[in-house]
């Protein structure tokens, strides 16, 4: 529990309203992926200069500050232990401009990714990234996640669609690297350093988004290939032929597919079962009649050359939104108990041997483990559950799961975290991904920003 003195200050800072503690944070109910949250005190800042206010306060008595968004982070970045003082983001929701000729809108931090894409739309435009949790997902969050999500094959992460930014450093300096040009060099892009850093090296109060024109036509369609060899060549014949319009290419592997279309889920079948794999395509472009015709023509060409063995082509938004359905269900899995999800990134062409590696040893290590997978795929982005049995057994086969699936990626340089981060979840795997002298610099780069470690400390990286 932070100082008696130190809440006495924030009260005078924040007000009452400002400062949630006893059955008002208890009250809250957390999610099970947010991880343990303990802590005993809630800030919520009305702008940037109460949260550089608040970090002030917390510097100079070293007081760890643990940030939250919207929460629905899945490595247990925003678990607050008791001593921790939550820093929640919520009270920022303004949006503050649009600028429809540089197509760039200027929000807080607290705004949801879900408000952003409807007011871009408002104006015509588009706020490209998209994800599931996109009601709840702050802007802040997404940046500090570096969030990836469905149309990373076309628009990018969240690193490519953020201009400038305003972040409050740990000692409540307040840094202003706002910023609407698409060019501008002068110097060390400051705002790289927040961007997928987990709220370690600041928090972040504003941005300055990046927006693309709101396409007029999507086509949609979901297809089945014989096997995954098939994959790569379904890739490059859209890629290639669809004149850059592709926006989303999702694989689903049958078991997760056959998970996601039967009761309890509330999804049908949209292909017979029995095919080695699944995969949603989508377009997106502006002139809906040619581009129609135009993605019908690649998918006829794909099933009359074999790349493809099925396909059914969504006829309505309703249809498209169907579609999208059993893909997003992901949380299906907790039908067979707590699962162990994975997000992990490498070449496509590593792919196959990779899952059957895990397969394997997971049959041997943890027999009877029920496996999942599905995922961006165009941008070597896996999504693998594993469900492992009861709580107990969930419990018991962690780290064994862990190994199953992470150690493999050692020997082709695969990433352990694709978009979702490290957290506390992932920490102790790091060194999978990161040679010593790159986590060595991260540590520089903490300790030159955040020198007392206030700021979520213990996520991603230990300082010693
Ligand atoms: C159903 C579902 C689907 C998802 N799909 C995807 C997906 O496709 N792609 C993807 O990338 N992710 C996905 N996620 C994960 C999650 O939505 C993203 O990580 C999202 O960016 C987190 O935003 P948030 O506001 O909830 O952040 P939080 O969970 O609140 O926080 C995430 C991390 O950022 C820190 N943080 C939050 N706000 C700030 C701030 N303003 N300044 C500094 N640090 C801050 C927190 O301390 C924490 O470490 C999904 C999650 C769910 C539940």
């Amino acid at each position: 529990m932070p100082a008696a003195e130190l809440l006495a200050d924030l009260r005078a800072l924040l007000g009452e309203r400002g400062v949630v503690t006893g059955e008002r944070l208890t009250g809250r109910v957390y999610e099970q992926h947010v991880g343990p949250v303990r802590a005993q005190v809630l800030v919520r800042p009305a702008d940037t200069s109460q949260v550089s206010a608040v970090l002030g306060l917390c510097h100079a008595r070293g007081q760890p500050v643990v940030p939250h968004g919207g929460l629905t982070g899945l490595v247990y970045g925003g678990a607050a232990s008791e001593d921790e003082l939550i820093l929640s983001l919520e009270a920022l929701t303004r949006i503050e401009s649009v600028d429809v000729a540089g197509r760039t809108m200027r929000v807080e931090a607290g705004v949801t990714l879900q408000r952003v894409q409807e007011e871009a739309e408002r104006f015509n435009l588009m706020f490209p990234l998209d994800l599931g949790a996109r009601g709840t997902a702050t802007i802040g969050g997404n940046i500090s996640t570096n969030a990836g999500g469905m149309r990373v094959v076309r628009f990018g992460m969240m690193r490519s669609l953020v201009l400038g930014l305003e972040v409050v450093l740990a000692d409540g300096t307040v840094l202003c690297s706002l910023n609407r040009m698409l060019k501008n060099n002068a110097g060390y892009d400051l705002k790289q350093l927040f961007i997928g850093t987990e709220g370690t090296l600041g928090i972040v109060t504003r941005a300055d988004l990046r927006l693309a024109s709101r396409p007029t036509s999507s086509a949609a369609a979901f297809v089945a290939c014989r096997d995954f060899a098939a994959i790569p060549e379904l890739l490059g014949m859209l890629d290639a032929r669809l004149g850059g319009q592709l926006s989303a290419f999702e694989a689903l592997w049958p078991e997760f597919y056959e998970l996601t279309t039967t009761a309890p889920a509330l999804s049908s079948p949209l292909l017979p079962y029995g095919h080695g794999m699944y995969v949603l395509v989508e377009a997106l472009g502006a002139d809906p009649g040619p581009d129609q015709e135009r993605f019908e023509r690649v998918l006829a060409d794909a099933l009359e050359r074999e790349v493809i063995v099925d396909a059914v082509i969504a006829k309505s938004e309703a249809e498209r939104r169907i579609m999208w359905a059993p893909r997003e269900d992901v949380f299906q899995m907790d039908r067979y108990g707590p699962s162990h999800s994975f997000d992990v990134s490498l070449a496509i062409a590593d792919m196959p041997r990779y899952l059957d590696t895990v397969r394997r040893t997971l049959q041997e290590r943890v027999p009877g483990a029920r496996q999942f997978v599905f995922g961006h795929v165009a941008d070597g982005n896996l999504h693998i559950s594993v469900c492992a049995g009861d709580a107990q057994r969930h419990a018991a086969t962690f780290d064994e799961v862990e190994r199953c699936v992470y150690e493999p990626l050692r020997s082709i340089t695969g990433s352990i975290s694709a978009e979702h981060g490290i957290g506390l979840e992932r920490k102790a795997y790091l060194e999978i991904s990161r040679t010593r002298a790159e986590i060595a610099t991260m540590r520089a780069l903490k300790a030159a920003l955040d020198p007392r470690s206030i700021l979520n400390p213990g996520k991603v990286i230990d300082v010693h």
